[in-house]
C-alpha cells in the first residue's frame, strides 16, 4: 500500500500548514479524510488520481477540517461514497449520505483492506485506519508530531478515552503513522509513549493545583501554563477541565457548583 499525500490547502490556527489527506490508489481508489473543499485540494486530488475514478472517502472524524470537504467532493465526483463512524448531530452539518462504519470493520481500499479502529478522546467518533500487512496506521487527529492534540470536553473530548486510545494503538505496534496534520510519524511508539507521559504529567499538575487550593480551570491555567499566549487560553482551560472531569469520574476530585476540590 503506497498512500499519496494530497494537501488540503486549508492553513490556519487550528490546522497548522493545513490538513493532509491520503489517496490510496489501486482497485478501489480511496481518500482518507475530505479536507474542507478548497478548489486547489480537489484539483490536486484529480491530478493524483491521474485519470482513475475515486471510489470512496473514509473520514476519521466529523471535525470541519476532516469532513466538510465531502460536500465539494460529492459535487465534483457524484459517484463517490462517504464512510465514517456516526456522530449524527455533527455529521448532519455536512450534507452527503454517510455510510456508517464501526470499530473492527474492514473496508476494501486500494488493492488491500483497512480495518477501522475506534479511537475516541479527541472526538467521540474518531477512527484510525489500520493496514496490518504494512504496519501503516492512518491516525487522523490521534497524534500530531511536534504538537499535542486538543481534547475539548465541551465538544465530546474525553482525556481518559484518549489515553486508552493511545494505549490501544501501542498494542497494534504500528511501524509508521500517517497523520492529518504535521509530518509523517516514523517512530510512532516513541511518540505515543510521550503523549501518554504528557497526560500523566498534566494530571499531576492539576492534582497539585487542587492541593494548593485552586478551585477552577480559570485559576489553574496561569499556574499550569505560565507563558501561554492569550489566544490559547480557552484551549488550555478546556484541557484542564478535561483532566478535572477524568479525576471526578475516578472519584479523586469533586465539584461544589463551580468550585473544584480534591476528594478526601
Ligand atoms: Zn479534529
Amino acid at each position: 500500500m503506497r498512500p499519496i499525500p494530497v494537501h488540503a490547502f486549508n492553513p490556519g490556527p487550528m490546522t497548522g500548514d493545513g490538513n493532509t489527506t491520503w489517496l490510496i490508489p489501486g482497485h478501489v481508489p480511496t481518500l482518507i479524510d475530505a479536507g474542507t473543499g478548497e478548489r486547489q485540494h480537489l484539483d490536486a486530488l484529480e491530478h493524483a488520481l491521474s485519470g482513475a475514478r475515486l471510489a470512496q472517502v473514509l473520514v476519521t472524524h466529523s471535525h470541519v477540517d476532516h469532513a466538510s470537504g465531502a460536500v465539494a467532493i460529492a459535487e465534483r465526483m457524484p459517484h463517490v461514497q462517504f464512510l465514517k463512524m456516526p456522530w449524527p448531530e455533527h455529521d448532519a452539518a455536512w450534507r452527503v449520505p454517510w455510510h456508517p462504519i464501526t470499530d473492527g470493520e474492514t473496508v476494501a481500499v486500494g488493492d488491500s483492506v483497512l480495518a477501522a479502529v475506534h479511537t475516541p478522546g479527541h472526538s467521540p467518533d474518531h477512527l484510525c485506519f489500520w493496514h496490518h500487512d504494512s504496519g501503516q496506521l492512518f491516525c487522523g487527529d490521534l497524534a500530531w508530531k511536534g504538537s499535542t492534540v486538543v481534547i475539548p470536553p465541551s465538544h465530546g473530548g474525553d482525556v481518559a478515552a484518549y489515553v486508552a486510545s493511545l494505549e490501544r494503538i501501542v498494542h497494534l505496534q504500528p511501524r509508521i503513522m500517517l497523520p492529518a496534520h504535521g509530518p509523517v510519524i516514523d517512530r510512532p511508539l516513541d511518540l505515543l509513549q510521550e503523549y501518554i507521559e504528557h497526560r500523566k504529567w498534566r494530571e499531576q499538575q492539576v492534582l497539585a493545583a487542587l492541593r494548593t487550593g485552586l478551585t477552577s480551570p480559570d485559576e489553574m491555567v496561569p499556574r499550569i501554563y505560565p507563558t501561554l499566549a492569550t489566544a490559547l487560553v480557552s484551549m488550555a482551560r478546556e484541557s484542564v477541565l478535561a483532566h478535572l472531569l477524568k479525576l471526578e469520574r475516578e472519584g479523586r476530585a469533586a465539584r461544589d457548583g463551580e468550585r473544584w476540590r480534591l476528594r478526601d
